[in-house]
C-alpha cells in the first residue's frame, strides 16, 4: 500500500511495522520457493526506497494526535518480547494513518448455511466442499492467502462442483497443478501469518480512553472493567456489558480487539446478516414478485 500511494504521488512520512526482518530471514526457506512473491517482494522495497519512504521495523504507532483532524502519531521502538522500549518515542507529522492488525476471512455466508468452521476460516475438504451438502467454499473465506491461493482454490471447487452436481466422482489428476498451487500459497500464507503476527503484548500499548467499538462508542477503560470489576470472562459476556460489537458493524470491526483486551479467544460471531442494508436501500428495490407474476409488467389491480 506504502508502495502504491508513494508512486501515486503521495508523500508517506513513514511505514511502520511491528515485525523484525529476522522474523523474514528466518522463514528464508519457504521464501525460496516462491521466487514470484520474492520478486514482487523486492520490487515494493525498491519502490520504498526510490520514493525515499522511511521504513521503521519493529516499530509501531502508539497515539495518534489532532484536534478535529489528525495532524501526527506518536512511534515508538518494540523490544523481541513486544514492550515499547523507554525513551524511544517520537512524533511523526502526518495527515493520514493507515493501520493493519492483520486480516479476519469473511464468513457470514457459509456460517448462515451452517458450514462448519477452523478456527475462523470455513472448513473444506481437498475439493474444496464444506461440511454441507452441495456447498463449495473458495478464497479468502476459508483462509486468506492472496489473489493465487484463491484463484487455485475456486478452480478446484468449479471443478468438483461441476462433477459432483451431475453425480460424477470428479478426478483430482483434472486440477492437479491448481492443488499443487494451493498446497504453495497455503504454505506461504501461513509463514507470512508467524511474521506479521500482532506483537505479544499490543494491549499495554491501548489506553483506556482508546475507543475500541466505534459503532456504541466503547472504550477499552469499559472492557477492561467488564473483565476485571464485573467478571466477564468470553467475548459475548463482555458485549452485554458494555454493548461493545454491538452497533451497525457487528463486531466485525472491534471483535478481534475486545477479545485482545479482554484476554479471551476470538470465536466466530454468528451474525444472520451478511451484510447490513439500510431499510431505505431495500424500500428502493423494485418489486420483482409483480414482474415475475406478471412480466409484461401491467397492473392487473
Ligand atoms: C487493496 C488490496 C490489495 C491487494 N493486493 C494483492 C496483491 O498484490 N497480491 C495478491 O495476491 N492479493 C492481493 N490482495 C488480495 C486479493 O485481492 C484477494 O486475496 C482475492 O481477491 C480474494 O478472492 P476471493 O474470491 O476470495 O474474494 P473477493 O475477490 O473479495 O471476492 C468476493 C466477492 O464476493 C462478493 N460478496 C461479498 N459478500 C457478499 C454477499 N453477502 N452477497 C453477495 N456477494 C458478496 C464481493 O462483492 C466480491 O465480489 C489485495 C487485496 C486488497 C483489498
Amino acid at each position: 500500500v506504502a508502495a502504491g500511494l508513494a508512486a501515486a504521488g503521495v508523500t508517506v512520512a513513514a511505514l511502520v511495522e511491528s515485525a523484525a526482518p529476522k522474523a523474514l530471514l528466518r522463514r528464508a526457506p519457504v521464501w525460496a520457493a516462491h521466487p514470484a512473491k520474492l520478486a514482487e517482494g523486492a520490487g515494493y522495497a525498491a519502490a520504498l526506497l526510490r520514493h525515499r519512504v522511511p521504513v521503521l521495523t519493529r516499530h509501531t504507532v502508539v497515539e495518534a494526535h489532532g484536534t478535529g483532524r489528525l495532524e501526527a502519531v506518536t512511534v515508538a521502538a518494540l523490544d523481541a518480547g513486544g514492550h515499547v522500549r523507554p525513551g524511544t518515542a517520537r512524533r511523526v507529522p502526518c495527515a493520514t494513518l493507515a493501520i493493519g492488525h492483520g486480516m479476519l476471512p469473511q464468513t457470514d455466508l457459509a456460517d448462515t448455511l451452517g458450514c462448519r468452521l477452523d478456527g475462523l476460516a470455513v472448513h473444506v475438504d481437498t475439493e474444496q466442499r464444506t461440511d454441507v451438502p452441495g456447498v463449495w467454499a473458495a478464497g479468502e473465506a476459508t483462509g486468506i492467502g492472496g489473489a493465487g491461493l484463491s484463484l487455485a482454490e475456486g478452480h478446484i471447487a468449479g471443478r468438483s462442483a461441476a462433477a459432483r452436481l451431475h453425480g460424477t466422482r470428479p478426478d483430482p489428476a483434472a486440477w492437479a497443478r491448481a492443488a499443487r498451487a494451493r498446497d504453495r500459497g497455503r504454505a506461504f500464507a501461513a509463514a507470512l501469518d508467524t511474521v506479521y503476527a500482532p506483537p505479544a503484548h499490543w494491549t499495554e500499548q491501548v489506553t483506556d480512553d482508546t475507543t475500541v467499538c466505534r459503532c456504541e462508542e466503547v472504550t477499552a477503560g469499559a472492557v477492561r472493567e467488564a473483565v476485571a470489576d464485573l467478571g466477564a470472562g468470553d467475548v459475548r459476556t463482555v458485549k452485554l456489558l458494555t454493548r461493545a460489537g454491538m452497533g451497525w458493524c457487528q463486531g466485525r470491526m472491534c471483535a478481534p480487539a475486545v477479545a485482545g483486551l479482554a484476554g479471551c479467544a476470538l470465536t466466530p460471531s454468528h451474525r444472520p446478516f451478511a451484510r447490513p442494508v439500510p431499510l431505505g436501500v431495500l424500500a428502493r428495490q423494485p418489486d420483482h414478485r409483480d414482474d415475475m407474476s406478471h412480466p409484461t409488467g401491467k397492473e392487473t389491480g
